[in-house]
């Protein structure tokens, strides 16, 4: 298959990447996340992207954007269940991309976590599959998360020690925010 991979960073797209490579796809990508805050994280993550994208021979449309006010609108009405708007935004920009591309699929890195919601993931994604015309394709890549964090250290790429959004960063010294489903 032809499959847009959409990044929420260099690190998580490590394993994902070699995994749909092995697996015979061919991958194009795109990094389109306005979920990162502040500014100068957006930029070390934008920049660590790039910098595997060229290491691994990826090709990827990376949106240098940032998008901190677009983000806050967004998710304003509801904070703690931002989570869900937040998958939408950059799974619906990945599949527009796709439909651009040609692609006969989108999927994102996002299910290299375990520290993510896959089951809120693989919804979003159904729906935005829906509405774009296009197939989502959901991909545990868990199994590859040790890895990832393997070749990230080889490969000398900033890993982050938080979500992205300044809610996230906070979370990170509080630990406490239940998370609610669609
Ligand atoms: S915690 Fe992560 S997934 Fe949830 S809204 Fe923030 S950046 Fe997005």
């Amino acid at each position: 298959m032809k499959i847009m991979l959409h990044s929420c960073c260099g690190p998580c797209t490590t394993y994902s990447l070699e995994h749909l490579r092995q697996q015979g796809h061919e991958v194009k990508g795109i990094f389109f996340n306005p979920n990162i805050h502040p500014y100068t994280e957006f930029r070390r993550r934008l920049e660590a992207f790039a910098g595997f994208c060229a290491q691994a021979g990826h090709e990827a449309q990376i949106v240098d954007e940032y998008g901190l006010r677009q983000f806050l609108a967004a998710v304003a009405g509801d904070i703690d269940a931002r989570c869900a708007v937040c998958y939408e935004m950059r799974l619906r920009r990945a599949a527009q991309h796709a439909v651009q591309e040609g692609c006969d699929a989108f999927t994102t890195t996002l299910t290299i976590s375990p520290y993510q919601n896959h089951d809120l993931i693989r919804a979003v994604g159904g729906k935005v599959a829906d509405d774009c015309g296009i197939e989502f394709k959901y991909f545990d890549f868990r199994q590859g998360y040790r890895d990832s964090i393997e070749m990230s250290r080889r490969m000398n790429l900033y890993r982050q020690p938080y979500c992205g959004c300044i809610f996230s960063e906070e979370e990170r010294y509080l630990r406490a925010r239940p998370r609610r489903k669609v």
